[in-house]
């Protein structure tokens, strides 16, 4: 006997890098136990504090294009000089599954999974302000200024595309960042179209009522 389930939402969240995303989206992991998150692939190196399989998946640059030519990926985007992908059979199963998922990643990974399932819900976080950004990017001081220049190119280029996304989160305040980045989790579990087949029986019964 097959029992439907409702497919999970699928959350595409893209910013600038200094935006605050990551730290963000762990908020959002800790404060809604409905949400996962996919665990990209990646040939970048390693950074102090990451863990393999926990941050990324760490893969050589050959491993990588033979898992693209397998067509194990969603999506794949060369950011930066490396290359970053999500699992499609992860990402599907998820969501087949009733789970709910955000992907963490760039702007050209979210139009190609825009185009794959046009019902993802897209979200663009940005800094407060360009001086803020700046000094976000620039950070300690330990990088040199062709660093800093390239990261401050990068920023530009993604924050372009915000108009792409379905909603735009300011982090000024991390706490209300985090709030209505949960608020619209929450918006669009009330949607007609989910909560229809869920309240079938109460709206039947309701709409029975003289
Ligand atoms: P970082 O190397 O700093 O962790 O990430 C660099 C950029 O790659 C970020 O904008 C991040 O969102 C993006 N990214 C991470 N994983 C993926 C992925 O699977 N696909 C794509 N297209 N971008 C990703």
């Amino acid at each position: 006997m097959s029992q439907s389930v409702e497919q999970g939402t699928l959350y595409v969240i893209s910013a600038p890098s200094g935006a605050g995303k990551t730290s963000l989206v762990a908020g959002m992991l800790r404060d809604d136990h409905k949400l996962g998150v996919s665990v990209s692939h990646t040939t970048r190196s390693m950074r102090e504090g990451e863990q393999n399989g926990v941050n990324y998946h760490f893969v050589g640059r050959e491993e990588f294009e033979a898992m693209i030519a397998k067509g194990d990926f969603l999506e794949h985007a060369d950011v930066f000089g490396n290359y970053y992908g999500t699992s499609q059979a992860w990402v599907r199963e998820t969501l087949a599954r009733g789970q709910d998922v955000i992907l963490e990643i760039d702007w050209q990974g979210a139009s190609q999974v825009r185009r794959l399932i046009p019902e993802c819900v897209g979200i663009f976080i940005v800094p407060p302000s360009p001086a803020v950004l700046r000094e976000r990017l620039v950070g300690r001081g330990t990088d040199t200024p062709e660093v800093v220049e390239r990261r401050l190119a990068e920023a530009k280029e993604e924050c372009r595309h915000a108009v792409e996304f379905d909603f735009l989160v300011v982090n000024d305040d991390f706490d209300i960042a985090l709030a209505d980045l949960l608020a619209i989790v929450r918006a669009q579990r009330l949607r007609m179209e989910v909560q229809q087949p869920r309240h079938q029986k109460l709206l039947a019964g309701l709409s029975g009522l003289a």
